[in-house]
């Protein structure tokens, strides 16, 4: 090729032609460095030049990286979701890209071995000790590897070789990738997981074909969908997996380790930048067989992609709200029809889009209706809050302690779940009655007392806790409004003081190993009573915990959001999980004020039939996802009357089509973001719309206002 596009990770445009040296060669997908005004970037072989520059006047193609390719697959993906959620080709390229270090030349490697003459009179500290005994267990090591083994930083390396006690030796490459073994260690499964395994397993590498995996909680979603990885790994494929907040999944991972032998390539935002390039590297190339990562490894280039598996695909962390806004179960499916690989979508409480892409014929629907080795579905209890009500100050029941005192007594665990971080959703002023909220944001200061802040959820402003009113100037008239799970800890502290109590929140369970050791002081009983967070809610595996408690199951049903039901459904259902998974039967209690709540009445009887079946039918009369479309537009800018203006503006500018309402505007629920105000437009159409066609003509008749910002949201999630 001669003339090329090259596309850059940059968010304008849809890339650049530059001439190609007669010397260097290159093809589509190729990485490659190039000129931009001043500066050098890199970015992707596109395809042809389409441009009429006359060829003096091209820049040209700087060099070319020694890297694999991004496959033709791979493109038609990022163009794809470009499309799609009306965003930059450059911008979605650049999330596949994002770790650019992993395509310059692999770096030598440093390894460690003890010192043969050691000086006499060296300094040991603990450290130092640590990275000796690890030295004589093996004669040389990787630095990387050797800080980790020794617990100890790079520069506690680097002082000990210039004191003499170690010596550095260069090492030819990295320890090669290890690869998960097939068969190291099967299980045996029930007919019904056989059934599933092998339907799942005989589609690896079949172009877009996707699965509904649809088991309740504890039936062994994981274990089929790991014979559908053993079978990649048997056949040279690579898999994908995506989970919710893989950080937090310790346990998947070790659950991992016990069935084929080694981790997997992990890919989470928790990774250093240098774990990051290795791991990026080693996707690229096809040596990493298996990755399982937050919903950004979607992006990961993989040539040899042969599954890929959505667990919990029902969560809500699949979507992504900044930048390129995507959902990743849905753009998963999408790349499994382009990449030729099958797709799993494994949950207990399937999304309602799921659910109706099966009856379509869309999706294959493989079920698991039964607990693993017997056990029971917990038994759900609604409390009636009205007639149990707890005293003032307090907010659990009398009969919900009991619960817990006798669960505790029995040598068993409970679990009490409350979505809401920190000590107190709102702290008041008894004297003005003024409520503390965020400088920049519509919403109310969280106290956390583990750090004496106030602080908003939302933009992460943070302040002291003040002693008097920044209103009326009243002392110590502030005082803190329902419960966190910091105030609920400290409630239960007091009503049994013996309960051995574990606080899991995003702000105490900051990571992989934090998870870990909260899974191990759980596993190993220093732990029997866990109040936490919906961070609790997903995957873990507690054999003794046999009580769960819902402290305020109204909570989700609040609002007048589209998944507002759905989604307390999931939760509910989720955490409900949780209880009974072992041989002791589990029992789980909600505490709500509105007992007789469809969504509530449902999920006690454990009526997923019924409860699917409301749901669809009142979306459906509204023509709401998943039997229309929807987007929603936010117009957002530092004026409140400028913002507003505009949006009005937008909605006036709309062109008429069949099948298509614009709402709005109106004020976003959170009106006020980051010191940006926000007005929300709403298009909703039908299935038949080609939506973002009608949003693209309809932008091209807004002039363009340099006031504002303007946010598309395809299929929205989050109404706020
Ligand atoms: P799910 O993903 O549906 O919640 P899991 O795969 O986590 O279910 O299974 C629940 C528990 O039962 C896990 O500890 C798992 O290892 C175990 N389990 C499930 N199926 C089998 C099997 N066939 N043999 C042995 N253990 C199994
Ligand atoms: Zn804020």
């Amino acid at each position: 090729m001669e003339r090329v596009k090259v596309l850059l990770p940059l968010p304008v445009g849809g890339g650049y032609d530059y001439r190609v040296p007669s010397e260097m060669a290159v093809s589509p997908g190729d990485f490659v460095r190039v000129p931009l005004g001043p500066r050098q970037l890199t970015g992707v072989v596109w395809g042809e030049a389409n441009g009429a520059i006359a060829d003096e006047k091209l820049k040209v193609v700087l060099a070319r990286h020694d890297a694999p390719p991004l496959s033709d697959s791979h493109r038609r993906f990022v163009d794809w979701l470009a499309g799609y959620s009306l965003s930059a080709p450059g911008s979605v390229l650049r999330m596949s890209m994002s770790i650019p270090e992993a395509l310059d030349p692999v770096p030598p490697v440093t390894g460690y071995r003890a010192a043969a003459f050691p000086p006499a009179k060296a300094r040991i500290t603990p450290q130092r000790q640590a990275v000796m005994e690890a030295l004589v267990r093996e004669k040389v090591i990787e630095a990387a590897t050797l800080r980790d083994a020794a617990g100890v930083s790079g520069a506690v390396l680097a002082g000990m070789a210039r004191a003499g006690l170690i010596e550095a030796v260069p090492l030819a490459r990295r320890q090669p990738w290890r690869q998960p073994d097939p068969a190291f260690a099967p299980v045996t499964f029930s007919a019904d997981q056989e059934q599933a395994a092998a339907l799942i397993s005989a589609a690896v590498g079949s172009s877009g074909k996707v699965f509904l995996l649809d088991g309740v909680t504890g039936s062994g979603k994981t274990e089929v969908y790991f014979e559908a990885i053993a079978e990649a790994l048997r056949r040279s494929l690579q898999s994908l997996v995506l989970v919710p907040e893989i950080a937090l999944s310790a346990q998947w991972l070790a659950r991992f380790e016990s069935r084929f032998g080694v981790r997997p390539a992990a890919w989470h935002s928790d990774l250093t930048r240098t774990q990051r390039r290795d791991v990026w590297r080693a996707v690229a190339t096809g040596e990493a067989a298996v990755v399982v990562g937050a919903r950004s490894a979607l992006m990961l280039p993989m040539p040899r992609l042969g599954l890929i598996v959505v667990d919990e695909e029902h969560d809500q962390s699949f979507k992504q709200e900044d930048g390129v806004i995507y959902h990743a179960r849905d753009m998963a499916v999408v790349r499994g029809m382009l990449e030729e690989a099958s797709v799993v979508l494994a949950s207990a409480t399937p999304a309602l889009e799921s659910v109706v892409n099966v009856e379509r014929g869309r999706y294959a629907h493989v079920v698991l209706t039964e607990r693993h080795a017997g056990a029971r579905i917990p038994r759900v209890k609604l409390l009636d809050m009205r007639a149990e009500a707890p005293p003032r100050g307090r907010w659990l029941s009398d009969k919900l302690v009991t619960e817990i005192a006798t669960t505790l007594a029995a040598g068993e665990q409970a679990m009490m779940y409350l979505n809401r971080r920190g000590y107190a959703p709102l702290t008041v002023c008894r004297s003005c009655g003024l409520r503390l909220t965020c400088p920049d944001c519509s919403a109310w200061l969280v106290e956390h007392r583990l750090t004496q802040r106030l602080e908003c959820h939302h933009c992460g402003f943070t302040q002291p806790l003040p002693n008097i009113c920044p209103d009326c100037g009243a002392e110590d008239s502030l005082a803190p409004c329902g419960p966190g799970v910091e105030r609920l800890a400290e409630e239960v502290t007091t009503l049994l003081p013996d309960a051995r109590v574990a606080v899991a929140a995003s702000d105490t369970i900051r990571g992989p190993a934090d998870a870990a050791a909260l899974v191990r002081d759980v596993q190993d009983g220093v732990v029997n009573l866990l109040i936490g967070t919906q961070i609790l809610a997903k995957g873990y595996h507690f054999p003794r915990l046999t009580l769960v408690g819902v402290v305020d199951a109204d909570l989700g049903l609040a609002g007048g959001d589209l998944r507002a039901a759905e989604q307390t459904w999931q939760m509910l259902n989720q955490v409900a999980g949780r209880a009974g998974r072992a041989d002791r039967p589990g029992q789980v209690i909600l505490q709500s004020w509105q007992p007789d709540h469809p969504v509530l009445r449902a999920i006690a009887a454990n009526d997923r039939e019924g409860f699917v079946a409301e749901e669809k039918a009142a979306r459906e009369a509204h023509g709401m996802p998943p039997y229309g479309r929807l987007a929603a537009v936010i117009v957002s800018g530092r004026h409140t009357d400028a913002a507003a203006a505009a949006a009005l503006a937008m909605a006036r500018n709309a062109p008429t089509a069949d099948d298509v309402t614009v709402l709005g505007p109106a004020p976003a629920p959170l009106a006020l973001l980051r010191g940006y105000h926000r007005h929300r437009l709403l298009v909703k159409a039908s299935h038949a719309v080609n939506l973002q066609a009608y949003i693209r003509q309809w932008f091209a008749r807004c002039p363009h206002n340099r006031q504002v910002r303007i946010k598309v949201d395809i299929d929205p999630y989050n109404f706020l």
